[in-house]
């Protein structure tokens, strides 16, 4: 059984020994108001901290309380959009210039990960994708040129190699990149809220801004027990964007993903998966799962536009799992939680000015991890006057997100992914 309570209490407890930061009370002069308190906010929070400015962070909730601490927690280069469709719409350099970026972003966590978090961060090298059908030439021809473009350390693997990795009969071809891997996400957000803290930023959980205006060329952002005057404002409300900032709110949908933590499997789940890097298949939403706490399985997968969740989120999950890993059908759930990702039509982030002063970075959909560290580097160097790498983005703007429609429009792409992949594992023979 799932429910929003469920959800609910999963989440409150995973919260629980998390430092609280506090409810801001009455008036505070800042030069840059932060709104949203997950990985785009924080990272921009200490990108502007470190470069001497002063931030006031506002957070509806608890600090990575949104898709942040909730993540998957795989860190591999890319964007939500696909590479192809990308690729068609801007061109070659300006394809490259923005994966460099989302190379940039993974640096970004590694380093601050192991820096700021320590052991916390649980790092561990290694990122995997397989094909779910017999896609060899594409696959050898992709690591080939990533390898020679971008000096990915990436290498091929072969059905060989993959059943060597991995004991599934789902699985074709595979790719290994060194240079992903996976963490602790919300141990990652309370280091980066830690660091912020050192660096002087004034962070405030339960503190959500209501009414957002500009007047005498400042803003006055108000929540419900304060009143916060700045020169810049930056939203980073991701997956839970209201009305605050309407433009914004019309520009993204909030998509909602799944993920369900196994009870300890002992040595079959190793027998199963005997590499610990992170992994997945490409597939547009398919599965991304890794090993944790030495032998469960961390699952996540499936998407709807639903704003509740289904209730048998558990059972579609398993689902997947058997079709993965037929000796891992009947393994106990310990947990099952889901957030909201925020998707713009494009699938790339929103990440600009929508008026002087008013900065939006927001939007990373499924790869944030990333995305987010750079995003929020770009922004924070444009407000420093630094570069003006965040107008890369400018191609991708506030288009409508089509209202209600716009969700259905979405859900039937995902069935329609899921039924393209369905018919190409078909053609395929059994991996
Ligand atoms: C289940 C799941 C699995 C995922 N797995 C991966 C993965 O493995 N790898 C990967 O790269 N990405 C993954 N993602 C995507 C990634 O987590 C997100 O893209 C990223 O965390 C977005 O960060 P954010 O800061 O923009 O949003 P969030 O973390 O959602 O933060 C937004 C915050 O804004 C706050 N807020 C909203 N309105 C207001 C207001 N008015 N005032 C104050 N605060 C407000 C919210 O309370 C929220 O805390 C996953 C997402 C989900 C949901």
């Amino acid at each position: 059984m799932m429910d929003t309570d469920y959800i609910d209490s999963v989440h409150r407890r995973s919260l629980q020994g998390a430092r609280r930061w506090p409810t801001l009370q009455g008036a505070q002069a800042t030069d840059i108001a932060i709104i949203g308190g997950g990985l785009a906010g924080l990272s921009c929070a200490l990108e502007l901290a470190q470069r001497g400015r002063s931030v006031c962070l506002l957070e509806a909730q608890r600090l990575g309380w949104g898709a942040s601490g909730r993540n998957g927690g795989a860190v591999s280069p890319s964007w939500s959009a696909r590479d192809d469709v990308l690729l068609h719409r801007l061109g070659q350099d300006h394809f490259d210039a923005l994966f460099r970026l989302s190379m940039e972003g993974v640096e970004i966590v590694r380093e601050a990960a192991l820096r700021l978090a320590g052991e916390a961060a649980q790092l561990v090298p290694g990122h995997v994708k397989f094909s779910v059908y017999d896609n060899a030439d594409a696959f050898r021809r992709s690591c080939a040129q990533q390898r020679e473009r971008y000096g990915r350390p990436l290498h091929y693997l072969d059905h060989a190699a993959v059943r060597a990795l991995v004991d599934s009969p789902r699985y074709h071809q595979g790719v290994y990149a060194e240079d992903g891997f996976h963490f602790h996400p919300l141990n990652y957000c309370h280091a980066l809220a830690r660091e912020c803290a050192r660096l002087g930023v004034s962070l405030h959980e339960h503190s959500p801004v209501r009414t957002l205006a500009a007047r005498h060329g400042q803003f006055l952002l108000d929540t419900d027990t304060a009143r916060v005057t700045a020169q810049t404002v930056v939203v980073c409300t991701g997956g839970y964007t209201g009305p605050l900032v309407p433009a914004l709110q019309r520009a993204s949908l909030p998509i909602a993903t799944y993920v369900m933590l196994t009870e300890p499997l002992g040595e079959r789940l190793h027998q199963a998966i005997r590499t610990p890097a992170a992994l997945g298949d490409t597939r547009r939403a398919g599965n991304y799962y890794r090993i944790t706490q030495g032998d469960r399985l961390q699952w996540g997968g499936h998407i709807t536009t639903r704003v509740s969740d289904p209730r048998n989120i558990t059972a579609i999950l398993q689902r997947q799992l058997a079709l993965c890993y037929p000796q891992l059908k009947d393994a106990p759930v310990a947990l099952t939680w889901s957030g909201l990702m925020g998707y713009a039509r494009h699938m790339m982030p929103q990440i600009g000015q929508l008026r002087p002063g008013l900065w939006h970075c927001t939007a990373f959909g499924g790869h944030g991890v990333n995305t987010t560290a750079i995003g929020a580097r770009c922004v924070a160097e444009a407000i420093t006057g630094e570069s003006d790498r965040y107008r890369r983005f400018a191609p991708f703007g506030l288009a409508w997100n089509g209202g209600p429609l716009g969700r259905l429009a979405v859900q039937f792409t995902y069935w329609r992914y899921q039924l393209d992949d369905w018919l190409r594992a078909r053609r395929s023979p059994p991996g």
